[in-house]
């Protein structure tokens, strides 16, 4: 290991240490906004970080509906946390597909009649330990970016005005950063446009992601300036934390009492089936990030990325 990788290491085992001690730390009564009637919505929680963060949240005392796209799968995965004591519900949720959506969206509506959180943790990445194929390229940004976005905006009218605000937290990647130093566009007039909340808007970021379609449909896209490493990922990650920035300017303009706080975090290199196990990080402790931004006692934290519950700059 070269000096520079063993200190990186080292300063991630030290980080990893306090948060294992900051994670022992219970909330205070008067932190804890939240009861068992407070409704958090995990998606593609059957498994991986999803399902640790369904099971952190739960145990919390919060009620959660732990969604995924399989309803056998998901039924299972509901038991294990059901049969330990904690308040959890489930549903089939498939984010890539409208139907579902609308059909989730109407159940919990009728059944619980609202939602305080929603974590958009439901991802794919087809390139796993290496490589950097686009043969999944559009199935990619279909899911973790417009199926979250579409997620964002079916479960934001059914969000319930409270005190503490109610909270969303997406599941992202610090390969997504807007001015990364090995990973970014290199159109410096894009990423200023992207950067700039005043320039912003869905359809820059819309145009960004079909833009990059479009190259990789030609094949071209190895000479259109888009990041070096897991490029399709990196792209769909991107989208997500630029809208995040986006949506949270627009509900800061809520009322008082209306407010929706909107977040990004990474969870680290993660040993789940999406790194066929060989990340530096447990699931439980990936989770944890998640589960701290959406927990946050009384404090307007909001359109920033995270990375072991400390903020990143996109
Ligand atoms: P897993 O592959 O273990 O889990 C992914 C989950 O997403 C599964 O439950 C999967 O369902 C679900 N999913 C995929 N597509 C859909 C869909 N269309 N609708 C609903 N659910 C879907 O991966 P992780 O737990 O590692 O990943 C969770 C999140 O963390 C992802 O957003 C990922 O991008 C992000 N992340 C992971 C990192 C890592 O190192 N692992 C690093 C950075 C970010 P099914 O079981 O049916 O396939």
């Amino acid at each position: 290991m070269t000096g520079k990788k063993e200190k990186a290491s080292e300063k991630r085992e030290k980080r990893l240490q306090e948060i294992s001690l900051l994670r022992t730390i219970p909330y205070s009564d008067h932190q804890r906004w939240w009861s068992e009637e407070t409704i958090a919505v995990v998606t593609g929680a059957n498994r991986g970080i999803g399902f640790e963060i369904a099971k952190q949240l739960a145990g919390h005392g919060l009620t959660v509906i732990l969604t995924s796209r399989d309803t056998s799968v998901g039924i299972e995965a509901a038991k294990v946390l059901q049969e330990g004591g904690f308040n959890v519900d489930v549903h089939q949720l498939d984010i890539l597909h409208e139907e579902s959506i609308s059909e989730f969206t109407k159940w919990i509506k009728e059944k619980y009649d609202g939602v305080d959180i929603l974590v958009n943790n439901a991802g794919v990445n087809y390139n796993l330990v290496s490589g950097n194929s686009m043969e999944y390229a559009k199935q990619m940004i279909e899911t973790n970016y417009f199926g979250t976005k579409n997620m964002i905006k079916a479960m934001i009218p059914l969000m319930r005005p409270s005190a503490a605000g109610a909270r969303i937290v997406n599941v992202s990647s610090r390969l997504g950063k807007l001015n990364g130093r090995r990973s970014r566009i290199e159109d410096e007039a894009l990423r200023e446009k992207l950067s700039n909340l005043e320039t912003l808007s869905e359809d820059l970021i819309d145009n960004m992601v079909s833009t990059f379609l479009q190259q990789v449909e030609a094949d071209t896209w190895q000479s259109g300036g888009w990041p070096q490493k897991f490029t399709d990922y990196a792209v769909s990650k991107l989208a997500v934390n630029l809208y995040s920035m986006l949506m949270a300017k627009q509900l800061s303009e809520r009322p008082e009492g209306e407010k929706i706080y909107i977040n990004c975090y990474c969870p680290g290199w993660v040993r789940t089936a999406m790194t066929s196990w060989s990340g530096n990080v447990s699931a439980e402790h990936a989770a944890d990030t998640g589960v701290w931004l959406a927990l946050l006692p009384n404090e307007a934290v909001t359109g920033k990325l995270f990375a072991e519950r400390r903020e990143l700059k996109v």
